[in-house]
C-alpha cells in the first residue's frame, strides 16, 4: 500500500468522526446586486477544522465524503446550519438574503431529498425562498432520475441554481429542460473577462442568452475593479468574489456588509453600446 493510499484511508476514517466531534464550520462568501450595490446573497461554504492538519478545503475532503458516504450526514449538517444561520440574520434585523448550498450529486440521488429539505426549512423556520440549492452540470447527466427531484423542490419553493456553468457536459440541454431560476458563469471565463476576446465574449453571451431564457446570472470568482465594470457593462445581475469578500465566518459577514455595499459603484455606468 503506497502512502497516499494509507493518507486517503486516514482521511476516510477521519471523516467519520468529524461531524461528531464538531470539526466542520461554515463560512459565508457575499454575493452583491450589481443594480443597487446591495448584498442580496451568501454562498455557505464548508471547512473542516481538523485537530492536526489545520483547516482543510472542500476540495481535499468532498470527494472522500462522496465516496465513504459521509456526504450525505454532512450534506443535512450544512443545509441546517445554513438555514438556521439566515433565520438568525433575519431574526436579528438583517435584510433577507438568500442563502445558497452545495449540493453533492449522491445527495440529489437519495430518495428523500427534497422531505428533508423541507423538514429542514420546518424546523429552522427559514421561508423557502431564502434557500437556494446550487446543483452542476456534472450532476445532470443523468436527466431521468434528477428532472423529478428537481420538480419537488422547486414544488417547496426553493431556488435552484445552475453552479460552475460552462465547464460540465450539455449545459443548453440542461438550461432548456430544468426548472433552475440561475446560473454563476464559472470563475475560470470571469478570470480573463477583460484581457481575452474569447473569454468577454463567452461572458456576454451566457449573459444575454441567461437573460432571455429568464434566468438570473452571477459571476463567481471576480477579483478586480476592471471585471467589475465590464460585468456591470453587460448587464449581469450579480457577482462574487475576493473583490469583494473572501468567505467569511457568520460575525465578521454583519461587520462587513457597509464596508461591501460601497465596493459597487451604481452611478456613471452605462450599458455597453451594442457592436
Ligand atoms: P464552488 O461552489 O464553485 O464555490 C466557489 C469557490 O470559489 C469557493 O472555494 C470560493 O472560496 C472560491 N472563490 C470565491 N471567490 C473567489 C475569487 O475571487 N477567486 C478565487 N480564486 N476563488 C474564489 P471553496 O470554498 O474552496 O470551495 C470549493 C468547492 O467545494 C466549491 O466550489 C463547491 O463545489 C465545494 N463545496 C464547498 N462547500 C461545499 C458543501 O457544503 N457541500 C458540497 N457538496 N460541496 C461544497
Ligand atoms: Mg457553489
Ligand atoms: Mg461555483
Ligand atoms: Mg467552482
Amino acid at each position: 500500500m503506497n502512502v497516499y493510499k494509507l493518507n486517503e484511508d486516514k482521511l476516510k476514517e477521519e471523516l467519520r468522526h468529524a461531524l461528531d466531534r464538531e470539526e466542520f464550520c461554515l463560512l459565508y462568501q457575499p454575493k452583491l446586486n450589481l443594480k443597487t450595490g446591495r448584498l442580496c446573497g451568501v454562498e455557505a461554504l464548508i471547512r473542516w477544522e481538523h485537530p492536526e492538519r489545520g483547516i482543510i478545503s472542500p476540495l481535499d475532503f468532498i470527494p472522500a465524503a462522496e465516496e465513504t458516504g459521509m456526504i450525505l450526514p454532512i450534506g443535512e449538517w450544512v443545509l441546517r446550519t445554513a438555514c438556521e444561520q439566515n433565520k438568525a440574520w433575519q431574526e436579528k434585523g438583517l435584510s433577507p438574503m438568500i442563502m445558497a448550498v452545495n449540493l453533492s450529486a449522491c445527495q440529489l440521488f437519495v430518495d428523500g431529498l427534497a422531505e428533508k429539505v423541507q423538514s429542514i426549512l420546518d424546523e429552522s423556520g427559514l421561508a423557502p425562498e431564502y434557500l437556494e440549492l446550487e446543483i452542476t452540470e456534472s450532476m445532470t447527466m443523468d436527466v431521468d432520475s434528477v428532472l423529478p427531484v428537481l420538480h419537488k423542490l422547486k414544488q417547496i419553493g426553493v431556488r435552484i441554481s445552475m453552479d460552475d456553468f460552462g465547464t460540465g457536459f450539455s449545459s443548453l440541454y440542461h438550461l432548456k429542460e430544468f426548472p433552475i431560476d440561475s446560473i454563476k458563469i464559472d470563475r475560470s471565463f470571469v478570470r480573463n473577462c477583460t484581457n481575452d476576446s474569447k473569454d468577454a465574449t463567452i461572458v456576454k453571451t451566457i449573459i444575454v442568452m441567461a437573460h432571455q431564457l429568464q434566468l438570473e446570472v452571477i459571476a463567481e470568482g471576480v477579483e478586480f475593479k476592471d471585471h467589475l465594470v465590464f460585468l456591470q457593462q453587460n448587464l449581469c445581475d450579480e457577482a462574487q468574489g475576493y473583490l469583494f469578500s473572501k468567505p467569511v465566518p457568520p460575525v465578521e459577514l454583519v461587520n462587513i456588509i457597509p464596508i461591501l455595499e460601497e465596493v459597487i459603484p451604481i452611478e456613471g455606468i452605462s450599458p455597453e453600446s451594442s457592436r
